[in-house]
């Protein structure tokens, strides 16, 4: 079967640059960059509103056809691991638990590979009822948003009065044995003054806290790089109420700076994702809710493999697209001052 690869920007020949990716094993790009770490979006629908993420009404609406069925995830996830190099996954969305069948497709993706590390991002509404029977699937880790623990500021945040189903949800966790919870917390100005609370908070149960500096994926697109909170600005405030000593990072490919506080054993992170720039050690690829390759969050370059799974398509087929796409992801994104909101919001990318 012919894949359709489309134009890309490499200055190198064609031909060398189809003989460099036939000889390098793995989901590589031509800058030198190996992906290891699959995130896989399963719905861009959400129970919730963020205003750094959604519009009011939601995203379109998509038609179940669209979306990737648990078994296409599953034969993705195959390719990945099998024939990709792929080392670690992560299901998000939109909202991952608005998907009645996660609890199967977890189990079935550790069916099929019994020491993959399988982590969830979710926003936590309706978990209370589903974190132990993810956790008997054979989910590993967890990661549950909460920017704020104030629940008037938490309903203008998300558009919803949900806060005490999110710390249900982030209860049931702990007790489902799903540790370490770790708590995303996006760093906002209309928070930033309660970014200790919100640590404290965290700390005490035992939780992970890490803040992460907005991008411009918000659908309203809204975000500007002259107001947007840094990690600077993060950490002057928590610094003001606790000894932070820095520790490194959670492991060395990963985004977040790790700071003990006040001698520990409790740490906080924080993810400097736009006053630093990470592109030079990605390893991440991520496929949409409706089974589209995108290498770069920030860069709307993208290929269709549903349409290679429903056309016939064999697992060589699958990664030859997948390795295609990658291979022309671009060095790094614009600087933040000029960098353009992309098509995509985080929703409908999968964060
Ligand atoms: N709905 C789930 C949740 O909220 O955890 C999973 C999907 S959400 C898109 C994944 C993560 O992206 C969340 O931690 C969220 O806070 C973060 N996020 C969303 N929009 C963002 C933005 N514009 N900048 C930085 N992080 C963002
Ligand atoms: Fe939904 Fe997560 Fe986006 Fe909030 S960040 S709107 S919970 S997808």
């Amino acid at each position: 079967m012919n894949v359709v690869v489309g134009p890309h920007t490499d200055t190198a020949s064609g031909e060398t640059v189809r003989s460099a990716l036939t000889a390098t094993p793995g989901l590589v790009d031509s800058h030198g960059r190996r992906a290891r770490d699959l995130r896989i979006s399963l719905t861009q629908a959400c129970t919730l509103r963020c205003h750094y993420c959604m519009p009011a009404e939601g995203l379109p609406l998509m038609p179940r056809e669209e979306l990737l069925s648990a078994d296409e995830v599953v034969r993705l996830v195959d390719v990945g691991v099998g024939e990709l190099g792929i080392e670690e996954i992560r299901l998000t969305g939109g909202e991952p638990l608005v998907r009645k069948d996660l609890e199967q497709l977890v189990a079935a993706i550790r069916e099929h590979h019994e020491h993959l590390p399988i982590a969830l991002t979710t926003n936590g509404i309706g978990l209370a009822r589903r974190a132990t029977a993810l956790a008997a699937a054979g989910l590993s880790r967890i990661n549950i948003s909460l920017d704020t623990v104030d629940p008037a500021q938490f309903a203008t945040i998300t558009r919803r009065d949900r806060l005490g189903d999110v710390i249900a949800g982030i209860d049931a966790a702990v007790a489902a044995g799903l540790q370490p919870v770790k708590i995303n917390a996006v760093a906002l100005r209309e928070t930033l003054s309660r970014a200790p609370e919100l640590l404290r908070w965290c700390l005490d149960r035992g939780l992970r806290l890490r803040f992460i500096e907005a991008m411009p994926l918000d659908a309203d697109a809204t975000w500007d790089a002259r107001t947007y909170v840094t990690a600077a600005e993060v950490l002057a405030v928590l610094g003001e109420y606790h000894d932070l000593t820095p520790v490194g990072r959670d492991d060395p490919g990963a985004p977040a700076e790790l700071w003990q506080v006040d001698g520990g054993p409790g740490t906080v992170g924080i993810i400097a994702s736009m006053s630093r720039s990470f592109c030079g050690t990605c390893d991440r690829t991520r496929i949409t809710a409706e089974g589209r390759v995108r290498p770069c969050l920030f860069s709307d370059d993208e290929i269709d493999l549903r349409a290679v799974l429903r056309s016939g398509g064999d697992d060589a087929d699958l990664a030859r697209a997948w390795r295609a796409v990658t291979w022309r992801k671009s060095a790094g994104h614009q600087p933040a001052a000029v960098l353009a909101h992309p098509r995509r919001s985080m929703g409908a990318i999968g964060g």
